[in-house]
């Protein structure tokens, strides 16, 4: 009788979630502004900063952006930590990991003038104390290397896995079973580096799914930030058989008797007359 939706009473969220700011980056964020699509990149300030650059196994120089585009490239995109230098943070001590965490989050707020509430961990090593550390930070959420490979929404925020890596052999079949499923509050998210899309010869494969998504009319495209503001929201509603109590500073949307409902912060509706009070 009563299903959870995304803003607006869609159905399922989408987006990517792309690490260390590189070259790439640019024809990437055409892409995903060509089908209006969301993006959280997760950028190290310092190596911005310095142009850090590598050679990848294949051959190609991975370059990172330099500071001075960053702003107007990401302008409809969410921005997140993933530390000043990029380090394997199982060798650093507690002071070096705040350091990495708080200098990264500070250079990119003064460069972005907003708040930066994410972040991604570096390589893959994550433990109890960078997540104490991340939270200590002040962010919102980290988000952790390891995959998911579900739809469903998870309400551990400081371990948040993206959906699939997108060099994964079940990236296909995985955006097919979204485009297909019903699962309530679905979300899928990519994760990955724009260069791969180079090494890998990935662009057509990757536009392809953007062009798929972008047709589905119940596919709501969120950042991270936004996603998981969104499900903290929901959290706190109070859902009974006669009333849905919205306890948030956000608009939650729900479809009662398939009616789409819009429930504003702090407000309440009766379950009874929900169809007749909110548009369809
Ligand atoms: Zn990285």
């Amino acid at each position: 009788m009563i299903r959870k939706l995304y803003p607006y009473g869609k159905k399922k969220t989408f987006n990517v979630t792309y690490d260390d700011g590189v070259l790439q980056d640019i024809r990437f964020v055409e892409l995903l502004n060509k089908y209006q699509l969301k993006g959280t990149f997760n950028l190290n300030s310092a190596m911005s900063e310095s142009g850090f650059e590598w050679i990848h196994e294949s051959g190609l120089v991975v370059k990172r952006l330099k500071t001075e585009i960053l702003k107007s490239l990401y302008a409809s995109h969410e921005v997140a930590s993933h530390t000043l230098n990029h380090p394997y943070m199982d060798s650093l001590t507690k002071e070096e990991i705040l350091h990495e965490l708080s200098a990264d989050k500070a250079n990119l707020e003064r460069l972005f003038g907003a708040e930066i509430k994410g972040f991604a961990v570096p390589f893959y090593y994550y433990s109890e104390l960078i997540e104490t550390c991340v939270k200590e930070c002040g962010f919102e959420y980290a988000r952790i290397s390891e995959e998911s490979c579900s739809f469903t929404p998870q309400n551990d925020y400081y371990n948040w896995k993206a959906t699939v890596f997108h060099c994964c052999e079940e990236l296909e079949d995985l955006t097919q079973r979204f485009l297909e499923t019903d699962e309530e509050l679905a979300i899928f998210q990519i994760v990955g580096h724009s260069y791969d899309l180079d090494v890998e010869n990935m662009w057509d494969l990757m536009e392809g799914i953007f062009a798929a998504i972008s047709t589905q009319s119940d596919i709501l495209p969120m950042t991270t930030v936004e996603i998981i503001d969104y499900l903290k929201a929901m959290e706190k509603a109070e859902i009974t058989g006669r009333y849905i109590q919205n306890n948030s500073n956000l608009s939650l949307w729900f479809a009662v008797n398939n009616a789409v409902c819009e429930v504003k912060p702090s407000e309440s509706i009766a379950i009874s007359c929900a169809a007749d009070v909110h548009f369809s």
